[in-house]
């Protein structure tokens, strides 16, 4: 007790410690130094009182300030490895974007472009041009607007097309996606009064028609895109929907959230309609997301009829949920990609990941094991591990794709220990602990990743304690 109330004694400081930074660091914010040497500080005293640390001396303490301090001045958001084997992770970026798209947005925004101008007649132009005739092209809709994503897409065409007025809604499609968006409330902000039919399981054709009264403006579908009703189930199609607003002059609106212009099903997943396929029902308005499924950049994209989508785009709201320029080049460069579906699933890093066969993801995964094999110490038990991948972002919430993942168990770290030690790597690397292992999951890991993560794990392991 005495020895560690004398090494407490002997922290250096925080003036000390600020004068001996501002040394090497003259031109750095007071407010930055300052919080270096406190955090510091703190820090060794914690590990005085945690029998951790046994001796002291101001070089020691200045280090461990140092280190904070370049901890501190690194950007904040930063990349990281995703070897979680979710492709869309909310949490960590959804899609990551295809180099044609990342090579457009620098193009575009290390330069002046034609944003707003028109390079024909000089005049002004509109920022929406640039992807409306493409997106029309790829899916066969009569109109586009693009907005700053699907959330915003939602809002404004149901504040258009149904402020004051009732839109009806299958009560087994009420859905909370991650975030807080809520069809619900998301409905209440845009003016609309939502009108819930059917019961969570089983909505029929008659629940929405029964419903429909003079203050009707809209029916509408929306994606279960998170979750699935199985069992006693019945759900009217989008067909069924829109042959029942043609009876009633009622413009029938579907909110797709993970749009794909792919079928999957193709590729060894479950069937997903694509937008061509939602159109062709002849639903008069979908919105869907840039970045779930299609693997573009953050974006809502709004397809259907002319007068719908000029009355949106006409809403003040407009201004308020527009696309920015760098989404715009994004966006243009990643549709641009799909006019070549082999090209798509080639370059677009989402749909490439998707589609990637487990076999091959099998290889990889020998070939990390090997490479972590030779750099980690012979006690760390390392084995290829069969698991399932998710394609998340609320996007075919029950495929779950065969894949192959390298498992680590060490004796002398913990799996928790060992999966906090990757977050807080340069970069960070995301895994996840199955069955007292951690487990990294070859679809989600760029080939290029291995050597990354194999030095990163040989780096943790070198360390002693
Ligand atoms: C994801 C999703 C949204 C929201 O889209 P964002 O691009 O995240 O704004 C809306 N509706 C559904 C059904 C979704 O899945």
């Amino acid at each position: 007790m005495k020895e560690r109330e004398a090494l407490l004694r002997k922290i250096p400081a925080v003036h000390e410690l600020i004068e001996a930074l501002r040394q090497r660091w003259p031109r750095l914010s007071e407010k930055l130094v300052t919080q270096a040497a406190r955090k510091a500080t703190e820090s060794v005293r914690e590990e005085i009182l945690k029998g951790i640390r046994q001796s002291i001396s101001f070089e020691e303490v200045l280090k461990v300030a140092e280190t904070i301090l370049k901890q501190l001045k690194r950007p904040h958001l930063r990349r990281v490895v995703n070897a979680t084997g979710v492709v869309v992770h909310t949490n960590l970026g959804r899609s990551i974007l295809p180099k044609e798209a990342l090579e457009a947005v620098a193009e575009v925004s290390a330069h002046y472009s034609n944003l707003e101008f028109d390079l024909h007649t000089g005049k002004r132009g509109s920022r929406y041009v640039h992807v409306e005739e493409i997106l029309l092209e790829l899916t066969g809709a009569e109109a586009a607007l693009v907005v700053n994503n699907n959330a915003a897409a939602v809002l404004i065409t149901l504040n258009t097309l149904a402020a004051g007025k009732e839109v009806i809604v299958s009560r087994g499609e009420l859905v909370e996606i991650g975030g807080s968006f809520r069809i619900p409330d998301v409905m209440a902000r845009s003016g609309a009064i939502l009108r819930e039919v059917g019961a969570t399981n089983r909505t029929h054709l008659r629940d929405y028609e029964e419903a429909i009264n003079e203050n009707t403006a809209l029916l509408m579908k929306v994606h279960k895109s998170n979750y699935a009703i199985v069992g006693f189930t019945k759900e009217v199609s989008g067909a069924e929907l829109v042959a029942l607003g043609r009876r009633y002059h009622l413009p029938v609106i579907e909110d797709l959230g993970s749009g794909c212009f792919v079928d999957f099903s193709k590729y060894g997943l479950l069937k997903e309609p694509t937008v061509q396929e939602v159109l062709a029902t002849g639903v008069d308005v979908v919105t869907f997301s840039g970045d779930k499924l299609l693997g573009g950049p953050q974006a809502g994209i709004i397809l259907g009829r002319r007068e719908f989508i000029a009355a949106i785009r006409k809403n003040p709201l407009n201004r308020a949920v527009r696309i920015d320029k760098m989404t715009l080049a994004a966006l243009e460069a990643t549709l641009r990609l799909y006019r070549d579906e082999k090209e798509a699933i080639e370059k677009i890093p989402t749909l490439r990941m998707i589609t990637t066969p487990s076999e091959i993801l099998k290889k990889r995964a020998r070939r990390l094991k090997n490479k972590l094999c030779k750099l980690l110490p012979p006690e760390t038990e390392i084995k290829v591990v069969e698991t399932i991948s998710r394609v998340g972002g609320g996007a075919l919430p029950l495929a779950s794709p065969k894949s192959y993942a390298v498992a680590l168990r060490s004796p002398q770290f913990s799996p928790t220990r060992l999966e906090s030690s990757l977050r807080e790597a340069n970069p960070p690397v995301i895994a996840r602990i199955e069955e007292d292992a951690l487990l990294f999951d070859l679809r989600t890991i760029l080939p290029e990743e291995e050597g990354l993560i194999s030095q990163i794990l040989a780096q943790i392991f070198a360390q002693k304690d």
